[in-house]
């Protein structure tokens, strides 16, 4: 399964991504995962990717996607992969299908976890009380919110102009909303 994850902040794309990669044996490359654990070991990535974080940005292109480039060359992803949190915006998704043409592999399914603003917002906020992720105030989430409005939500387009979206309802149980992803993914 060569696969990307789509859904806005807080529909919880990163708890299913590791329900599906041991599901389907491939594994679940996050972003922001990559970007968080950079910063955290104060790699110059990590130094270079932590202001945009924390004003709910977009990390420049030019570094997310050399880092994911990098990322799909590893032989783990050679035999499929789910991407979490990339692409984001138009020129990502663009520069995905270079990279996949390079390596000689095409994606099969762009998954789509809807969940509406006021579900995401809450489960955010909450998630702030919890893991005290520096991008979980409110300003933040209210940025990354916008940013995925205007950016990442136009994918879904592109992806459904090719034929390859398929749209999850993230709303319910955990357990629900795996089930049904994988009944989407097998579809
Ligand atoms: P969420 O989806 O909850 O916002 P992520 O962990 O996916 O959380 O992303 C956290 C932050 O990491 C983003 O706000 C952004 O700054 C950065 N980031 C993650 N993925 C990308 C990407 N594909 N392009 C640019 N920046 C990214």
């Amino acid at each position: 399964m060569r696969a990307v994850l789509l859904g806005p902040p807080g529909a919880g794309k990163g708890t299913q991504a590791a329900r599906l990669s041991e599901r389907f044996g491939v594994p679940a490359i996050s972003t922001g995962d990559i970007f968080r654990a950079n910063v955290k070991g104060g790699t110059p990535l990590g130094r270079r990717a932590q202001e945009y974080m924390n004003a709910g940005a977009l990390v420049p292109d030019e570094v997310t996607n050399a880092m994911v480039r990098a990322r799909l060359e590893e032989d783990d992803a050679a035999a499929g992969f789910l991407l979490d949190g990339y692409p984001r915006n138009p020129e990502q998704a663009v520069e995905l299908d270079s990279m996949l043409g390079d390596l000689g592999v095409a994606l099969d399914v762009a998954i789509e976890l809807t969940a509406d603003v006021d579900e995401v917002t809450a489960r955010l906020l909450k998630r702030a009380e919890i893991e005290g992720r520096a991008d979980d105030t409110e300003p933040v989430i209210r940025k990354r919110l916008e940013v995925y409005a205007t950016s990442t939500a136009p994918l879904t387009a592109f992806y459904a102009g090719r034929g390859l979206l398929v749209q999850v309802d993230g709303l319910g149980d955990i357990d629900e909303v795996t089930a049904r992803l994988v009944a989407a993914v097998a579809r």
